[in-house]
């Protein structure tokens, strides 16, 4: 298996004015094409540095991946750099240069002398097309002559560079047309695929224990990945074709499905607001939330997904006791005697979201989000539920713990919210 080093450039990111997103997106893709990422290096929009971070990238990996300062500017160097390194001269595309025009044309701007320089690339690479923008980037399979020339330890050993723009939206529209599959197919024999089954409820070391055996394996190999307060499985399998590496893996995926029955909520780009979407869709319910501590954010995750109109009506955000009162009928000797914590005012929060007739299951949640505010009967971080139907009211209570942040308590609440809806059509849809 070849090597890969990802070399980000650009001194906006030493700078820590952008951060570094598309490093991130490089790593997860090529640990799913099974490449190994020893060294990531960023450098600033230097010519003599960047040069010196090519002899260091080419001398210890087979696949050196760049990305940024391919524009038309006079920081942007990364090819120059490039042909310079190996001691090629550069060429200009014609190709190129009549996809820029067009792009010019299409978008009513005048087309800059400076960006000529964008259609250059060092003679012997190819192009690697640019879907999304002006600036293609290159692919190079770099000659053990040029290697030899460039001083470049081992130089008999096959190395490929390919270059992307920083503009992350580009670089992943590139990845995705072209350089994935380009990769695929030069150092993986065969093909690949992978399924993330997403769980929550149980944690990275937990899940980690319980597919001890399943982590250990090669075909398919088994990884744990944890999120806030989710947790996925990704089953990888390979194969001469895809449908021959679904057959591998799907022993694995019914495993694990079976092992952790309600706690894997969906697969891939599921989401738990997703999932409870087409739950509700299915049973033909309509949901109705009442938030306190939470603000809105549970409300905004449900609607986070289009068609939720289907099954979203109303919601609520009451903060002060008189809304609770006057909107949600919540009584005001319970605010009294219980205050606005309590799973007495969860419970009637809930009823009274449901008497106001647009949902057949409302939730309401109340809780110290903090930093402030937490006494030692009701810290930062205990959050009550309350989920209600016509005929039944399920309680709930959270610790989330005064350690979490404001935005973490509150995220944390959502996600259990929307697990307990989840839990609740799955054990009630006929
Ligand atoms: P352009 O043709 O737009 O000039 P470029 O290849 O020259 O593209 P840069 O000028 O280095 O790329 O960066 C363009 C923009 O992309 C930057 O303003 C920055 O916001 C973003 N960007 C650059 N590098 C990265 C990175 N590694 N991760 C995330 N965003 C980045
Ligand atoms: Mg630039």
């Amino acid at each position: 298996m070849p090597v890969a080093e990802v070399l980000s450039v650009g001194t906006e990111l030493l700078l820590g004015q952008v951060l570094d997103t598309n490093c991130q997106f490089l790593a997860v893709e090529l640990a799913k094409l099974g490449i190994d990422c020893f060294f990531r290096t960023t450098v600033g929009d230097n010519k003599q540095r960047i040069k010196e971070a090519l002899q260091t990238a080419f001398n210890r990996a087979d696949v050196v991946i760049t990305t940024g300062g391919l524009g038309p500017t006079a920081d942007d160097l990364t090819t120059e750099c490039l042909a310079e390194f190996f001691q090629v001269e550069q060429v200009f595309d014609d190709q190129v240069w009549a996809h820029i025009q067009e792009l010019f044309k299409h978008r009513n701007f005048p087309l800059p002398e400076s960006n000529r320089k964008q259609a250059l690339r060092p003679l012997g690479a190819q192009i690697l097309p640019n879907p999304a923008g002006t600036a293609p980037g290159i692919i190079w399979h770099v000659s053990p002559e040029l290697l030899k020339k460039a001083s470049v330890a081992n130089p008999e050993k096959d190395r490929c560079v390919l270059t992307f723009p920083g503009v992350p939206r580009e670089l992943k529209a590139m990845w995705a047309d072209t350089a994935f599959a380009y990769l695929l197919k030069r150092y993986t024999s065969g093909t690949m695929w992978s399924i993330e089954l997403k769980h929550y409820g149980i944690g990275e070391s937990a899940l980690a224990e319980q597919y001890a055996h399943l982590l250990e394996g090669s075909n398919p190999t088994v990884a744990p990945y944890a999120g806030t307060g989710e947790c996925r499985l990704r089953v990888t399998a390979k194969a001469d074709t895809i449908d021959g590496a679904k057959i591998i893996a799907q022993p694995i995926v019914d495993e694990i499905l079976a092992g952790s029955g309600q706690r894997c909520y969906g697969f891939d780009n599921d989401t738990l607001e997703s999932v409870v979407g087409e739950l509700l869709v299915k049973g033909g319910y309509r949901l109705s939330v009442a938030e306190s501590c939470t603000g809105g954010l549970l409300s905004q995750r449900l609607t986070d997904i289009a068609g939720s109109s289907r099954y979203i009506t109303l919601n609520v955000v009451s903060y002060a006791y008189e809304a609770k009162v006057g909107l949600l009928g919540v009584s005001p000797v319970t605010l009294e005697k219980y205050g606005a914590v309590s799973p007495e005012c969860a419970e009637e929060m809930a009823r009274g979201m449901l008497k106001l007739g647009y949902a057949d299951i409302a939730l309401s949640v109340t809780g110290v989000a903090g930093p402030a505010g937490g006494t030692e009967a009701k810290p930062v971080g205990l959050v009550y539920m309350a989920l209600v139907t016509k005929d039944q009211c399920i309680p709930r209570t959270l610790q989330l713990g005064s350690k979490a942040g404001r935005s973490e308590i509150r995220f944390r609440t959502t996600n259990e919210a929307l697990n307990m809806v989840r839990l609740f059509l799955l054990n009630n849809l006929k």
